[in-house]
């Protein structure tokens, strides 16, 4: 197991690129610690695969290296990197039993007969395969393959990384529910450096301590999931995470606080950045906006009802602020006045938080 470290990563699948426009990932540098378990989260076509695909040395990258603890593998070949791959889709051999899928990698690396018994019945009764272990994997269904690729995934526990790319997208819903709960218990225990690639906030939030959010090929913020919620680093993480997202609303600055609707908001602490010239906005989640007999006037333009909450929207002007109110709380006919959680009001220059 090691540490893995990109340094000054780039990549495009030109051979001579030229504009931002065509690369697929834009210089990065990340550090993945030991025994991390991180999703790597972003919307179709942000660079998520592209960058697995160069950690695993599927590809070779345009700029920059790969770091497994202190050797350079940015030439190494994926079979001499020592890592563990599970795919969309299951890879499996019909032919043999679940048994023999789940001892492959062990008995390909020559491990004891014993000890691959031990490590396989282990890994089976973890995902609930014990029943069928002599069972052909060919009359199997197919979230019964995608578990056997899961736990071939997991069954070594001397790889330096086990990667997953979008492992559950053919699993059903309500097992797609228990295997996440199950994979992060498997990770608690074999510790072993987990990358999980989706584009689903949820899995990604429920399975990783820490999340790297992607967005057209640049890494917006690495957190934890609590981070990523109450301190969106960039706008598209505040619009990407939460549901509904975080409210975005042009402001100015006045002594550091921003201005909204003709009002001076208060903050956590005020900006002592400079914005030169940039576009300000004003992020707030809906969680941290409240009625008020005082504040920014709007007009209530929709109540949804979303169980414990109602999903009130409403307008200012031009623009549309969403807030949370508890079910059964009297909301004002047609117009009301908001106030924003001042520890939970973030500035924005340009898309990225200024403090
Ligand atoms: P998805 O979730 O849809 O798999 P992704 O986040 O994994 O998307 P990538 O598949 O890494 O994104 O793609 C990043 C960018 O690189 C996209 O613009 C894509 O069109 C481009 N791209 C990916 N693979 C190739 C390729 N083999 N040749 C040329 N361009 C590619």
């Amino acid at each position: 197991m090691s540490k893995i470290s990109l340094k000054n990563l780039r990549h495009s699948y030109q051979a001579e690129p030229g504009p931002d426009s065509e690369w697929a990932l834009n210089e990065m540098s990340v550090d993945w610690s030991d025994g991390g378990a991180y999703a790597l989260l972003g919307p179709s076509g942000c660079g998520k695969t592209t960058l697995l695909n160069i950690i695993s040395g599927l590809i070779e990258p345009s700029v920059g290296e790969v770091w497994f603890g202190d050797e350079n593998v940015t030439q190494l070949p994926p079979d001499q990197r020592n890592i563990a791959q599970v795919f969309q889709f299951p890879v499996v051999y019909d032919t043999m039993s679940v048994y023999d899928n789940l001892a492959f990698p062990l008995r390909n690396r020559q491990v004891p007969e014993p000890d691959v018994d031990k490590k396989v019945r282990e890994i089976a009764a973890m995902l609930d395969l014990s029943e069928t272990l002599m069972t052909r994997a060919a009359g199997l269904t197919a979230d019964g393959k995608q578990k056997i690729s899961l736990g071939r995934g997991l069954v070594r526990s001397d790889v330096n990384v086990i990667m997953f790319d979008e492992p559950l997208t053919v699993i059903d819903p309500h097992l797609k529910w228990i295997l996440r709960s199950k994979l992060k218990e498997l990770h608690q225990r074999i510790k072993t450096t987990m990358i999980y690639v989706t584009h689903d906030q949820t899995e990604a939030l429920t399975i990783a301590d820490q999340v790297v959010v992607m967005q057209a090929g640049t890494v917006v913020q690495i957190g934890t999931p609590v981070e990523l919620f109450e301190r969106p680093k960039h706008t598209f993480v505040g619009h990407f995470i939460g549901s509904p997202g975080m409210n975005v609303l042009p402001c100015q600055l006045d002594n550091g606080r921003p201005v909204y609707g003709g009002q001076t908001l208060e903050i956590a602490s005020p900006i002592s950045q400079r914005a030169n010239g940039a576009r300000l906005e004003l992020g707030v989640r809906p969680e941290f906006v409240q009625l008020a007999d005082a504040g920014i006037p709007v007009r209530i333009t929709k109540v949804s009802d979303a169980g414990r909450f109602n999903i009130v929207d409403t307008q200012h002007g031009d623009d549309s602020i969403k807030l949370l109110v508890p079910t059964g709380e009297t909301l004002p006919a047609g117009t009301a006045h908001l106030k924003f959680d001042p520890t939970h009001t973030q500035v924005y220059a340009d898309d990225w938080m200024i403090s």
